[in-house]
């Protein structure tokens, strides 16, 4: 098969034109779902989409889809998408990027006339992020609803969704962006397995993997599998000046203990690919003359292995069998997740596609949730990452080099024209 290079002076530009969209004046953007910003980068889709002759399409969900046809008219689709909005003071590349590489296989399909029989759609997913409506995807949660695992369905009911506040303004709902917004399309235009062969999603890195290893281009085989536990602790509470230490039941101080016991135990596990993480503690009543009486934090656990993660979850259950400080523990399951594996074909449509045009890449596992996830349950989908500087992103820092940008989109290209070829 001929191989095709995208390029690298219009991946610049289009990374240039988008850093605008939502410029918070220091590096980064701020680029909320349905926002004017996020307008912007919609209508530059639009225009650049249309200016090659792509069809325009938007579902009920305000997600954007710009179609090429294909030489075979019964042909389903092959989908690159990704997200336009971005967390406050987030980055220049987190889901834009995927767009981007989306926008530059269309244009390079287009400016090098490569025959194709599927048509190729490039497309948008609306609130990936959920910053501003929680969840985060919850669009991608919606349009596939139907195909997720149970424990993770109640989450993304429709009506639900459209119910969610914004956290700047409690009396505006997604559902009513949704209204104002004139991207609110027909619900027959959604992604879907009737009219869609298979999905692609190029993302950042977002972690410091690629980089340490000198690698430009990351093929993903998997979105790691997790859980997320609530630790609970009861004390009780007594003036901070008049109780003697030795009487107390401090639950901060039990909560403490509990977290230092669990790094030290899970490190004796002895996978330093393990992470785990308390980002998040509640303290009661938050006094600085009482001593708290209720504590609660979260610990996040992310590994391949379920069995590994049942190890750890057992010295997490295990924290509640004794009392801590005086304080009885409890431990609550919040949610998990079994490791999402890409479809096998497509991740090996990349990883042939790597190693043809001699570009730097490894493969490497995603410790973060993308749109593609959700997607993996309705149609085969896989997933390519480019190297992220510093690891950095979320921040207004983050940063990917144009030239990896094109590079990963190059592989993109190759590897959506071999799934053509099937
Ligand atoms: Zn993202």
């Amino acid at each position: 098969m001929a191989l095709y290079e995208c390029s690298l002076t219009r991946m610049t530009d289009k990374i240039e034109t988008m850093s605008k969209f939502g410029d918070a004046g220091h590096g980064g953007v701020t680029r909320y779902t349905l926002s004017p910003e996020d307008g912007q980068a919609r209508e530059e889709f639009r225009k650049r989409m249309k200016s090659i002759g792509a069809e325009i399409e938007i579902d009920d969900v305000a997600n954007m889809y710009a179609t090429l046809p294909g030489s075979d008219p019964d042909a389903k689709r092959i989908v690159m998408a990704s997200h336009t909005d971005s967390v406050r003071n987030g980055g220049n590349y987190d889901g834009i990027l995927g767009v981007m590489s989306a926008m530059e296989v269309l244009e390079t399909v287009v400016e090098n006339n490569i025959p194709h029989k599927h048509p190729l759609t490039a497309m948008v997913w609306t609130n990936e992020e959920g910053s501003l409506y929680p969840p985060a995807m919850m669009v991608s949660g919606i349009v596939c609803y139907d195909y997720l695992p149970e424990n993770v369905k109640g989450k993304f009911k429709f009506e639900d969704m459209m119910k969610s506040k914004s956290v700047l303004d409690s009396d505006v709902t997604f559902g009513d962006a949704l209204d104002k917004s004139i991207y609110k399309g027909d619900k027959k235009n959604r992604l879907s397995r009737k009219n869609y062969k298979c999905m692609f999603e190029i993302h950042n890195e977002q972690g410091p993997i690629l980089e340490d290893a000198g690698k430009n281009v990351g093929i993903v085989d998997c979105v790691l599998g997790m859980f997320n536990y609530r630790l609970r602790f009861f004390g009780q509470s007594v003036h901070a000046g008049t109780f003697p230490m030795d009487k107390r039941q401090d639950a901060l101080f039990a909560a403490s203990q509990v977290i230092c016991y669990l790094h030290e135990e899970i490190d004796k596990l002895g996978h330093p690919e393990l992470v785990y993480t308390t980002g998040e503690i509640v303290c009661h009543p938050n006094v600085h003359t009482v001593v708290p009486d209720d504590v609660d934090f979260c610990i996040d656990c992310r590994h391949e292995s379920a069995e590994l993660r049942e190890k750890v979850l057992e010295i997490v259950k295990g924290c509640a069998d004794k009392e801590w400080a005086g304080c009885k523990c409890e431990v609550e399951k919040m949610w998990n997740r079994d490791t999402v594996y890409w479809d096998k074909t497509l991740f090996s449509y990349v990883k042939e596609a790597a190693e043809e045009t001699g570009i730097s890449h490894e493969v490497l596992h995603s410790g973060a949730g993308h749109d593609a996830q959700f997607a993996s349950y309705m149609l085969p989908t896989t997933m390519i990452f480019v190297q992220s500087k510093d690891g950095l992103s979320h921040c207004e820092p983050e940063f990917s080099s144009a030239e990896h940008c094109t590079e990963g989109t190059t592989i993109l290209l190759n590897a959506v024209l071999k799934a053509d070829a099937e």
